[in-house]
């Protein structure tokens, strides 16, 4: 691949994707940006439409779509607990079909395709760390599988259009990452705890706090998406990509309030159904075949994802307008 070559990355105008795109065209390629705003807004690429390399698309992957590209990553679909299962129907067919869809313009023009996975293929882990030759503890009926099912499939998906069409495929199993550009209502935990303290609303903690999340700094997660890409042909993942420095929700509570320099109270919540105890990435496959470890630890990572959301919440919520609310998933 070589600067000029053109890339299709599907979510684009999502939290990462938003990421991945500009450092695409920073890196010389041209990009197309496809997006049906289900979970974002125009706003996270707004800084890119003045670049004439860049090309915006609203379109929903469930549907065909006929483009001529070199390479593929398949980011579109709700990520966060409240947006996927706002139209949990809608989810799976984004995950399914939509797979189904990018798989077959990948073998019609011979490109690259990448899916972004998660670490949610894994479930409730039995095994912790997690490598990527564990199968998983994932409920098929319960109200986190329209993601975590619909996942799982698409990584089927591309594994049977490798074995049976020789489409050359990368996958990423993704696990909990954070920075700028998240949605400041989206209901993830280091959004949510971030927007809570600047705007001295109670930090609601689900369950007792002590389950356990790592999490990577967005521009670690790019490169690791970049490196995957651009691997030897025989490299097809699935590859872990996330920090492995974890956390108890508790402690990033403690951590949020430290770095935003606002203590509000604790707001203990019910825990959502399925919500896992705990995850940490093995990442020894990443490290091996790509030679990529995130640098981004938490405390450096935390107070730039700050400075992002103080500017989001001066220029929506003003100070004396109401505060912005949350809801809570299933
Ligand atoms: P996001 O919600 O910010 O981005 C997803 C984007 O996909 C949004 O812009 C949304 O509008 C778009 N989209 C949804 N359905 C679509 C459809 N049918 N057609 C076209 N566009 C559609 O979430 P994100 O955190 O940027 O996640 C991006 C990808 O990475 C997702 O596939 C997600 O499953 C995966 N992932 C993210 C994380 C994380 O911690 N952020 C962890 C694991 C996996
Ligand atoms: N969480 C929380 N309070 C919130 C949002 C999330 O305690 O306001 C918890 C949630 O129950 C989970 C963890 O934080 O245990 C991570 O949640 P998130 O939705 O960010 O990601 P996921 O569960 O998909 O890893």
């Amino acid at each position: 691949m070589h600067a000029g070559s053109r890339v299709l990355v599907t979510g684009g105008a999502g939290f990462i994707g938003s990421h991945l795109c500009r450092r695409l065209l920073d890196d010389g390629y041209d990009v197309i940006c496809v997006d049906n705003f289900y979970s974002s807004s125009r706003d996270n690429v707004l800084p890119l439409l003045e670049n004439p390399r860049f090309e915006l698309l609203r379109h929903d992957v469930t549907f065909p779509l006929y483009v001529e590209v070199d390479q593929i990553y398949s980011l579109a679909c709700p990520a966060s607990p409240i947006h996927y299962q706002r139209d949990p129907v809608q989810t799976t067919k984004t995950s399914v079909h939509g797979s189904i869809n990018m798989l077959g313009l990948a073998r019609r023009t011979g490109a690259r395709i990448l899916l972004a996975s998660t670490s949610e293929v894994y479930g409730d882990p039995q095994q912790h760390p997690q490598t990527e030759e564990y199968w998983g503890n994932v409920n098929p009926i319960g109200v986190r599988s329209c993601y975590d099912e619909g996942k799982r499939c698409a990584e089927t998906l591309f594994f049977d259009y490798w074995r049976q069409h020789r489409t050359p495929i990368k996958i990423a199993r993704i696990f909990n990452t954070y920075g700028p550009n998240m949605h400041p209502l989206d209901g993830r935990v280091v959004s949510s705890f971030i927007v809570q303290a600047l705007t001295g609303q109670p930090i609601t903690i689900f369950g007792s706090g002590q389950q356990s999340r790592s999490f990577a700094y967005v521009d670690d997660l790019v490169e690791g998406l970049i490196r995957l890409m651009n691997s030897s042909a025989h490299v097809t993942g699935p590859i872990n990509l996330g920090n492995p420095n974890e956390f108890t929700i508790a402690e990033l509570a403690e951590q949020v309030m430290a770095a935003t320099g606002c203590e509000v109270p604790i707001d203990y919540r019910r825990l959502p159904s399925d919500d896992p105890v705990c995850r940490r990435p093995d990442i020894t496959k990443a490290q091996e075949l790509l030679d990529w470890s995130p640098h981004v630890s938490l405390a450096v990572g935390l107070p730039k994802t700050i400075d992002y959301f103080r500017d989001v919440l001066a220029n929506r919520w003003p100070a004396g307008s109401e505060p912005p609310r949350f809801s809570q998933p299933l």
